[in-house]
């Protein structure tokens, strides 16, 4: 459909839907109930926000938190669109601004918190104001199961009842369990129109390292990324502010973050890194839903995350405006063996924390894989067509060796002390070293004492991380952390089945992963100049620097280096009104100089075909206008008239006449009609 196309390009800026993108447009225009499972990145603001102008009246959007209510609402604003929120964070002055608008009836989106659908008096409020479509974003909040449950989206099936108009409501959580439970409490559980989209986010780079000294491994993964906004998730609080303490010390811009905190301390912390270019924020999860940031370059976990879903969830915040992006995560024994603990000793019932385990099971089987990150993460999610070549073992593959024999005896010692000690004594027993508690137990007698001499301590314990990772042996909770051997292991204590392990890969220093950089060299010095003007620009209106142009739409200025208005307006991220307002000031950095001024009805035509057609004919109309041999009195035709002609293309004469009038057209027709004809 035409105005789709129209609305994306001159709204958004954008040249093409992104995938899945287009087919959820359309059946929310239509005014169908819709629901889509779309990753985090995948751009799903646009899948409503489009629709609410494609449509008449107003679209109420559902949002769970404030910070990104109101983001959204100001990237909306710099788009030239009509929008506005409610929210228990407006000044008086919002909150008169939007009901203006609503009165006018010229409001076309109302971002509203889930808080205000308690009131009859907002429901009653939302009719009057003409709704005509409800969007919940972040659908899964209605589950009370999930860990972002919100009592107040309950209500918002009463709403789409009271209202009877369409619902379209938004993900990026798919499992099965969510998706029935969406169904339920928003449609009433009759099924709408379900998009359920691919779960790879390409432009991340993947990479998981065992721990070596994990603060030099964070510091030195900083390092080469100066300037750059990233998280760092941490598993405790204390962490967050030791980790941060060390970043600042080595002169990063680094705080941190976690639930601890004041709620105002915290709100500093979510503000800064919105606004701020290159500021790192060391978190627990609590640093979570309410980033909204584009252009978070990457994240690390200097701890294990407690699933692969919170895994993919985590790093799935980097890289949003498709610019590339890193994901770099640490893991270790003590890792394994907190998350484990930790479902164990939670309230959860017990098919609850078996659930846990696996998915626990499916991260560990994802940092100890031996090929390709992606293709384990995805396979996990059910997608089996996936290429990769952008991940640590897609760069280079690891070394792995027959680790069944060292599992063997590593059980067999288990077994023989009772599944009684963690992997210090019994590595202690199979490299035969003579301790205190070895000679007090007679451990020294066992048959596995001093069998795996052959493999050296450091060893040993990649091996039982390994163990643990593969789910052959469990710390038990009951005697404190002591290893207990699993189902799993059988076959191969019984000698049926082999397993391979890592060689485990990092002896410090060893293996510097070359850094990605987001453009060429060449290109890089125009790239931080303009950075340079979307941070004044956007100090000055006191806006994150996304808001202005986000880093892939940079990226691409720094490559193509638009030299006039139309070449910028073809840049992706580009819509009429930042064109109008950005795009002098962005291409006098890159061109040295600023462009010609141009007519604001050209202008309105800048990047499209129609644009040049325009151009010729303002030409032919300068050369005639005192007519073919320069003696007539002067006539022009006004700057609208010309876009007109442009944008109507007339076919004929006549209609061109229509167009002109008698007067001009007959000193222009036939040239125009010459101009309009071959092009
Ligand atoms: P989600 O909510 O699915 O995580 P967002 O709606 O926040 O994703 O969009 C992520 C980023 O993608 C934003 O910076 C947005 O401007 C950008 N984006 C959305 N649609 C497109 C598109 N068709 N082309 C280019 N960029 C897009
Ligand atoms: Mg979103
Ligand atoms: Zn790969």
């Amino acid at each position: 459909m035409f105005d789709q196309d129209r609305l994306l390009s001159t709204v958004f800026g954008f040249d093409s839907f992104r995938p899945g993108q287009a087919e959820i447009v359309e059946a929310v225009i239509r005014g169908e109930n819709t629901l889509a499972i779309l990753p985090t990145g995948a751009g799903k603001s646009l899948c409503f926000q489009l629709p609410a102008l494609a449509r008449d009246g107003l679209t109420v959007v559902i949002s769970p938190l404030i910070a990104l209510m109101r983001d959204q609402v100001r990237a909306l604003k710099a788009a030239g669109v009509s929008a506005g929120a409610l929210t228990s964070g407006n000044t008086e002055e919002e909150t008169d601004e939007v009901f203006a608008a609503l009165h006018a009836g010229d409001l076309k989106i109302l971002y509203i918190a889930p808080e205000r659908l308690a009131s009859h008096a907002a429901r009653d409020m939302l009719k009057r104001a003409g709704t005509s479509l409800i969007a919940v974003d972040e659908a899964h909040c209605v589950s009370q199961w999930g860990h972002d449950f919100r009592p107040d989206y309950l209500r918002i099936g009463e709403l789409r009842r009271a209202l009877g108009v369409p619902l379209a409501a938004f993900t990026a959580t798919a499992d099965a369990e969510t998706r029935e439970e969406i169904i339920n409490r928003l449609f009433d559980g009759d099924a709408p129109t379900t998009f359920l989209h691919g779960f790879d986010r390409p432009n991340i780079h993947l990479s998981l390292q065992a721990k070596n000294s994990p603060r030099k491994q964070i510091l030195e993964f900083a390092d080469k990324r100066r300037g750059q906004s990233g998280i760092v998730y941490c598993g405790t609080r204390a962490k967050t502010e030791t980790l941060s303490r060390a970043l600042n010390d080595d002169r990063h811009t680094a705080c941190f973050y976690h639930g601890g905190m004041e709620a105002e301390d915290r709100r500093i912390v979510e503000g800064r890194f919105q606004r701020e270019d290159g500021l790192i924020v060391v978190a627990t999860v609590a640093f979570g839903m309410g980033i909204d940031k584009p252009d978070i370059r990457w994240v690390a976990h200097a701890d294990l995350p407690k699933s692969i879903e919170a895994y993919y969830q985590e790093i799935g915040r980097a890289g949003r405006d498709g610019a590339p992006a890193e994901a770099f995560s640490l893991f270790g024994s003590d890792d394994v063996k907190f998350r484990r603990q930790q479902i164990d000793e939670g309230v959860a019932p017990d098919d609850r924390k078996m659930a846990d385990h696996a998915r626990l099971n499916a991260l560990l089987g994802l940092a100890e894989a031996l090929e390709c990150r992606r293709k384990n993460l995805l396979g996990y999610f059910g997608e089996t067509e996936v290429t990769c070549g952008n991940c640590d073992l897609c760069d280079t593959p690891p070394e792995t060796f027959d680790g069944t024999e060292a599992v063997r005896k590593a059980l067999s010692a288990i077994l023989r002390t009772g599944e009684y000690f963690g992997a210090g004594h019994i590595i202690d027993i199979l490299t035969g070293t003579l301790t205190d508690k070895v000679r007090q137990r007679g451990h020294d007698n066992l048959p596995t004492y001093g069998l795996g001499k052959d493999i050296d301590k450091r060893t040993w314990q990649a091996i039982f991380r390994q163990m643990m990772a593969h789910d052959l042996i469990r710390p038990d909770p009951a005697r404190h952390g002591a290893f207990r051997m699993t189902q799993a292991a059988r076959p191969i204590l019984r000698d049926e089945e082999k397993i391979t392990l890592r060689k485990d890969t990092i002896k410090s220093g060893e293996r510097r992963v070359a850094v990605k950089t987001l453009v060429s060299e060449e290109d890089a010095p125009l790239l931080s100049a303009l950075k340079a003007k979307r941070r004044a620009l956007a100090e000055a209106a006191r806006v994150p620097a996304y808001i202005i142009f986000n880093d892939r739409t940079l990226i691409e200025m720094a490559e193509q280096r638009p030299d006039d208005l139309d070449a910028f307006a073809r840049i992706s991220g580009v819509g009429a009104k930042k064109l109008e307002n950005f795009g002098a000031a962005f291409l006098e950095v890159i061109n040295g100089d600023a462009p010609e001024e141009q007519h604001p009805m050209r202008r309105k035509l800048a990047g499209r075909a129609t644009g040049s057609l325009y151009d010729r004919l303002l030409e032919v109309q300068v050369q005639l206008a005192r007519g073919e041999c320069g003696g007539l009195k002067p006539l022009s035709c006004s700057a609208s008239l010309l876009a007109k002609v442009a944008e109507l293309r007339p076919a004929s004469q006549d209609m061109l006449t229509r167009i002109l009038g008698d007067k001009r057209a007959e000193r222009f027709g036939p040239a125009f009609m010459d101009i309009l004809q071959d092009g």
